[in-house]
């Protein structure tokens, strides 16, 4: 794995001899020695298909094949070169041009108006070296339609399926506001499967409903633990759209809290944004019955869909979290950081509290605290930990944590 930037090979695309060789000198300035140019989509394709690079900077106006269809060509081709996008156009362009390109499944490193800074350029070859980084770490899955609806229904009978809590922090001072419980199901011989995998899995068998009790039963016994040793905080749980159309779970929901002794107002449901935008009529009955029991509910995912200000208004929610595709990276993409500014702003005037997924560095962090955001949540701060691994963060992780930020 390449640790520094001098190690990287970089392909620079233009059609201007001036730019490229702005570009290279950049890059050179940096360190990278294993250096290519293009004047082309199509010259660029034939440096790629000799020896292929680890990062691409395209210039999106190009004649023959221009930076579009260099993209697309890419993606079919199933290069594995990381790209910065990059024109003299205006932003909104070049950011939706980056989202095409991830859409695609290439790894955008930033997407930015010209010129090219040299700060904008480290950074962005950094983020290539730091992402590789967190790919080796992370944990290999079973691979889709590797489970099945059967194995599913034996992970419960053999108690396979198990929580990860993941705090959520106040932006000032990081005290503990709550934790998300999040599924995990650790599969005796295929390892750990994603929820992403086993909850769509569930809602297409109609496990859903069994599933999401059983999982908030397991969820309640901890939170009852957790009151005994004296630490009340919030409990945040997520809930399938599907059973915002089922109307026996709201009295089923006020029975558990009241039998476990919870405070509904130490619970709040997570809900996506999309599931919102289906049967808004029978979601909205659903939710507004919780809130009126005292329940918070947060709409998740927020930015991933498309619910506009409006639909927004019209649900009784208390929270919104801002999804991580606009809180991640958000310093390298303008466009981006504008939108993510509007929608905090969203929540605040409609008395919101504001939550920010998937805050991975500092970079990401500082900017949520520049827009007074209130809550974060990512693996900055915390992964998800397992009941036993929370208990030891909050005795000690998180006051190593503020520690570290006071010293910044
Ligand atoms: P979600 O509700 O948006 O949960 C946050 C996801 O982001 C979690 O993934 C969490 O591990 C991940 N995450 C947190 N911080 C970071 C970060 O800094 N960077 C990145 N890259 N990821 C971060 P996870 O645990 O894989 O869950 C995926 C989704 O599965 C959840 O997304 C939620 O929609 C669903 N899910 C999980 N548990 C349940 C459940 O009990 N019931 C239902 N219905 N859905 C669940
Ligand atoms: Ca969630
Ligand atoms: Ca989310």
């Amino acid at each position: 794995m390449k640790s520094a930037i001098s190690e990287l090979s970089v392909l620079v695309t233009d059609d201007s001899l001036t730019q490229r060789q702005y570009a290279k000198e950049l890059c050179m300035d940096l360190g990278v020695r294993d250096l290519h140019d293009a004047a082309n989509g199509a010259d660029a394709l034939q440096v790629l298909e000799a020896r292929g690079v680890d990062v691409v900077l395209i210039d999106l106006e190009m004649p023959i094949m221009d930076g579009v269809e260099l993209i697309r060509s890419m993606a079919q081709k199933k290069f594995v070169s990381s790209v910065i996008i990059l024109s003299a156009k205006d932003p909104i362009l070049i950011a939706s041009v980056g989202t095409m390109a991830e859409a695609d499944g290439l790894h955008v490193l930033g997407t930015f108006q010209k010129p090219l800074l040299p700060d904008t350029l480290e950074c962005s070859l950094l983020r290539f070296i730091q992402d590789a980084k967190n790919q080796a770490a992370e944990p290999k899955v079973a691979p889709e339609n590797d489970v099945t609806a059967v194995e599913l229904g034996q992970a419960f009978a053999n108690n396979e399926l198990t929580l990860a809590f993941q705090p959520k922090l106040t932006v000032n001072g990081l005290i503990l506001k709550g934790v998300e419980a999040l599924a995990r199901w650790h599969h005796p011989q295929k390892g750990m499967i994603s929820p992403g995998i086993f909850i769509p899995l569930a809602e297409r068998h109609g496990m859903i409903d069994t599933l999401t009790r059983h999982l908030l039963q397991v969820a309640f016994e901890h939170k009852k633990n957790w009151q005994n040793f004296g630490l009340r905080f919030n409990l945040a749980f997520n809930l399938s759209p599907l059973s915002l159309a089922d109307s026996d779970m709201v009295d089923w929901l006020c029975k558990l809290t009241e039998d476990y002794g919870i405070a509904p107002n130490e619970v709040t449901f997570e809900v996506t944004e999309n599931a919102l935008l289906g049967e808004l009529a029978s979601a909205i009955r659903t939710l507004a019955r919780l809130r009126l029991k005292g329940f918070h509910i947060a709409i998740d995912d927020y930015g991933t869909g498309f619910a506009n200000a409006q639909q927004l208004s019209r649900v009784p929610a208390t929270e919104l979290k801002i999804d991580r595709s606009l809180t991640h990276r958000s310093a390298a993409r303008p466009q981006q950081r504008t939108i993510l500014a509007s929608t905090v702003d969203l929540a605040k005037n409609l008395n919101l509290t504001t939550v920010a997924e998937g805050v991975e560095t500092e970079e990401d962090f500082r900017i949520i605290q520049e827009l007074g955001v209130d809550l974060v949540q990512g693996y900055y701060f915390s992964k998800p930990l397992s009941a036993e691994h929370l208990l030891a963060f909050i005795k000690t992780g998180l006051s190593q944590l503020r520690r570290q930020h006071e010293r910044k």
